[in-house]
């Protein structure tokens, strides 16, 4: 009996069959509790397809979990004329949700490397931060996990993180401060020991939650 842990949903692969993970009856079931659960009849007919809407929600939420985010940046290219300067790819809007509520946190990534001899597709760095983000998150875990993949796989000079979100269990419910917002960073290599370095990443995103764009 072959028996493999599977790390992404904690599921357990037993002779190649994945056991633990629910059924979509019983995910839809538990849908129908929760709807109980909030006062209301989920055989009233406009809550007939609720749970089956909501699980087909969840899907598409969590669906970060079935990617392998190592495997997107191992495809890159080293024909770069000797660029050897900052990438950098701002503002890029990402969907997640908080592990402790299961509320949205609604955010920009700001994703940069300092590379060395290869380089990576740019869109690679927001499937990256798409598949963290399509999993139960909490802000700090996901800002480290973009960064060290990165680190990991490319092996560039230096990588930075900033991750800037609104977390919808302060806003809409608990303390209700709507606007607020967070902010995270990891910086490694170069980034994290040449103050200059860092310094011109950090006036290439701009000041954080002071640029415009809205996200919440
Ligand atoms: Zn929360």
């Amino acid at each position: 009996m072959s028996k493999t842990a599977n790390p992404k949903k904690d599921l357990q692969v037993v002779d190649g069959e994945t056991v633990g993970q629910p059924s979509r009856e019983d995910a839809e079931d538990a849908v129908r509790t929760l709807i109980r659960w909030a006062g209301d009849n989920p055989d009233r007919e406009g809550l007939l397809d609720t749970p089956a809407r909501v699980v087909r929600s969840y899907e598409e939420f969590f669906n970060g979990y079935d990617a392998c985010p190592n495997t997107i940046l191992e495809r890159t290219f080293e024909e770069t004329d000797g660029y050897d300067e900052i990438v950098l790819l701002r503002d890029i809007r990402f969907e997640s949700h908080c592990e402790h509520h299961m509320a949205p946190i609604i955010g920009r990534a700001h994703v940069a490397y300092l590379p060395r001899r290869r380089v990576v597709g740019i869109s690679k760095l927001a499937r990256l931060v798409e598949i963290y983000a399509k999993r139960l998150q909490i802000q700090e875990k996901m800002t480290a996990q973009i960064a060290n993949t990165i680190d990991e796989v490319l092996e560039p000079r230096g990588v930075a993180v900033v991750i800037e979100a609104a977390h919808h269990c302060m806003t809409t419910r608990g303390i209700h401060k709507p606007g607020a917002v967070m902010t995270t960073s990891r910086m490694l290599g170069a980034f994290r020991e040449d103050a200059a370095t860092r310094q011109e990443f950090l006036s290439m995103i701009g000041s954080p939650a002071s640029s415009g764009t809205s996200f919440r």
